[in-house]
């Protein structure tokens, strides 16, 4: 078994010209120049979080993970993908674990419950207002041990903060650092969400974006001092990576009011909006042209702020992307889809809806700014540019380096990256 040791950390929406700004920082400069950098890279479609990281961490499409949205299909139902079962594919920590190494997670959405993973803080919260988090981590999986070693110290800097930045993204990199240092595990996955959280709030770019880059920027050094203190520094591999990027929007589109001003009712044919997507479920097979024709002569009338319709053949021809669904809808680019049923368009928006805001993702990959990625450590390459690939080959590049076996992954190997 190798003594190196892997690092994945997902900065959520951060973006390729984040990273301008993150290089007059020294130490951002000393890991690019010991490193790769692949300066932007294609996501999956639907761009939102779940869907993009159960697609980075198997380096499969959702075609294959099965994982297409944040929230199950249910109407109205708000509870997320939270745990690995979810996903219907190898991930990178099973390969892990297949190797016989130790695994850790914090944060990493859809990996709640994970029986290979040692050491497990996965992304959830509290359900409602009373339950304590310690409850809830301990039901998507978090060990009594790391729950009292992890957890419970740094709980403070969470504590009334749930879902806020940026102490939700402090206490992230707290449980990560302390992870090292108690535990030294061989696979390391984090994920930090405030970059994102900002940029939904603000807009793309802004001072407060800005501001939470400095922040990244202090954690990511804090966990590389922590490297270098337990003398992991030079045989840890460390991936900064990111999921997908975000683009402002000025309105929202709500489709079931379109379906309930049809004459629809959500048992025949319901929406689930993904952001800059939404996804049509049919019930009812009678329903089905009628439903098309709608939403097509509404994409073709180009004022509800959709630009295409996808059949689910198209949708998985085109993007790889299949589920349960029948139809997709797809953004112009300014429109965010809702939930609401109060009228088919609204200006205004509702902040606690994460796919609603100044900024949104969840469209097509190829617009809007792209995300990014730097890979650095014994096995990769110093000083190399990489102009574009896939996130799905960051899981497959990371198994190559590692001797781990992901054989039914999509992704490719970034062989301009591989030292040796
Ligand atoms: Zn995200």
């Amino acid at each position: 078994m190798s003594k190196k040791k892997l690092i994945i950390i997902s900065n959520d929406a951060l973006v390729r010209e984040d990273m301008d700004y993150l290089l007059t920082k020294p130490l951002m400069k000393e890991l690019v120049a010991k490193g790769s950098w692949v300066e932007t890279l294609k996501t999956v479609y639907p761009s939102i979080t779940y869907c993009c990281h159960a697609s980075m961490i198997t380096g499969c499409y959702p075609e294959k993970t099965h994982l297409y949205n944040n929230e199950v299909d249910e109407y109205g139902c708000k509870d997320w993908n939270w745990e690995r079962k979810s996903i219907r594919v190898k991930t990178l920590i099973d390969a892990a674990k297949d190797a016989g190494c130790t695994t850790a997670n914090v944060f990493w959405p859809v990996l709640g419950n994970d029986p290979n993973i040692d050491y497990n803080i996965a992304e959830y919260w509290s359900q409602t207002p009373e339950e304590p988090l310690v409850d809830a981590l301990r039901r998507m999986g978090s060990s009594e041990q790391v729950l009292k070693e992890i957890v419970e110290p740094n709980l403070y800097y969470i504590d009334g903060h749930q879902r806020q930045h940026p102490f939700c993204d402090e206490f992230i990199f707290a449980c990560a650092r302390d992870m090292i240092v108690k535990y030294q595990p061989d696979l390391l996955v984090l994920h930090p969400a405030g970059i994102d959280g900002k940029r939904h709030q603000c807009g793309i770019f802004n001072d407060e974006v800005t501001e939470q880059l400095d922040y990244t920027y202090y954690w990511i050094e804090k966990l590389v001092r922590a490297l270098k203190e337990q003398g992991l520094y030079e045989d840890t591999n460390i991936i900064l990576t990111s999921d997908h990027g975000q683009m402002d929007v000025k309105r929202r589109c709500n489709p079931n009011a379109l379906l309930l001003e049809a004459g629809i009712r959500p048992e025949q044919a319901y929406v689930k909006p993904v952001g800059g997507s939404a996804q049509v479920f049919i019930g009812d097979r009678a329903v089905y042209e009628k439903v098309y024709r709608l939403f097509k002569d509404a994409a073709e009338a180009g004022i509800y702020g959709f630009e295409r319709v996808y059949t689910k053949e198209e949708a998985q021809a085109e993007e790889r992307l299949a589920g349960d669904f029948e139809l997709v809808l797809e953004s112009d680019g300014y429109t965010t889809f809702s939930n609401s049923t109060e009228g088919r368009y609204m200006l205004d928006f509702d902040f606690n809806d994460y796919r609603q805001g100044h900024g949104t993702h969840g469209y097509l990959p190829e617009k809007g700014p792209q995300p990014s990625m730097v890979m650095i450590g014994p096995d990769f390459k110093k000083g190399v540019r990489v102009p574009r690939r896939n996130t799905v080959d960051m899981a497959v590049t990371a198994a190559h380096v590692m001797g781990w076996s992901l054989p039914d992954a999509d992704g490719e190997i970034i062989n301009e990256v591989l030292e040796g």
